[in-house]
């Protein structure tokens, strides 16, 4: 299983040290083999020797330039990452990403050999047309994108479940991630709203790899605990 946090806009530098401390002990300590990944902020980026990867939540798709406020991939070179967060519904919805831009940044990072963490998802006025108008919003979040890039990861994150407390009927879930893995042979992370109450459940669903977590992760021991509860589940 693939288990990924997201910080978002949360955390000091130090805070994510001390918290990449915390998830290296119990990875250990429980003899972890399931994948790891970390998406601190951007100030908080660090060189990391342990088993959990760390990714940039957002880079923009050049080596440097006239750019302000954005970090590119000099600036991630520098500390040996190599994996990247594309598509987050927070990108698409907060600074208005388009999918061309969007897909522009996969074609970037693919070119560059990263592992991507691709998220895609609907917001609630697309689920509430039903079943076929939430698989063609999905698709159109696919355009532009190779799904059989050898390094992708997809996160099915619907809009409306984000730091929201909802989350979809597991029968949902299980029948969206069905419907996803018939047209995409890569893992498949579920995101929105786990937390430790309810990871059990979401991760045994059929045909979800793993989860994407924003505040259900933001303390170490609650991300420790999903990460055990995935290596129990496989
Ligand atoms: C996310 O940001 O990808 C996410 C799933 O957030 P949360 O877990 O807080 O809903």
């Amino acid at each position: 299983m693939i288990i990924a946090a997201n910080f978002k806009t949360n955390k000091t530098r130090s805070e994510t040290g001390q918290y990449l401390e915390e998830v290296e002990t119990c990875i250990t300590e429980n003899g972890i083999t399931d994948d790891v990944l970390v998406f601190p902020s951007a100030t908080a980026l660090q060189r990391h020797g342990g088993a959990v990867v760390m990714g940039a939540q957002n880079v923009y798709p050049v080596e440097n330039g006239a750019f302000t406020g954005e970090i590119g991939l000099d600036q991630i070179n520098e500390f040996d990452i190599k994996t990247v967060l594309i598509g987050h519904s927070e990108r698409r919805h907060i600074f208005g990403e388009s999918q061309e831009s969007i897909a522009e940044k996969f074609d970037f990072f693919k070119a560059q050999g990263f592992t991507i963490v691709y998220c895609i998802g609907e917001p609630l006025e697309i689920r509430e047309e039903g079943s076929e108008a939430l698989m063609s919003y999905l698709d159109d979040q696919l355009e532009g994108i190779d799904v059989h890039y050898e390094k992708l990861i997809i996160a099915y994150e619907p809009v409306w479940a984000i730091g929201t407390g909802l989350t979809p009927d597991e029968s949902d879930i299980g029948l969206i991630h069905g419907a996803l893995r018939q047209k995409i042979d890569k893992p498949l992370l579920y995101g929105g709203s786990v937390k430790v109450g309810n990871a059990q459940e979401i991760l045994a669903i059929d045909n979800v790899d793993g989860a994407l977590i924003g505040s259900g992760a933001l303390k170490a021991e609650d991300f420790c605990q999903i990460i055990a509860y995935a290596k129990a589940i496989k």
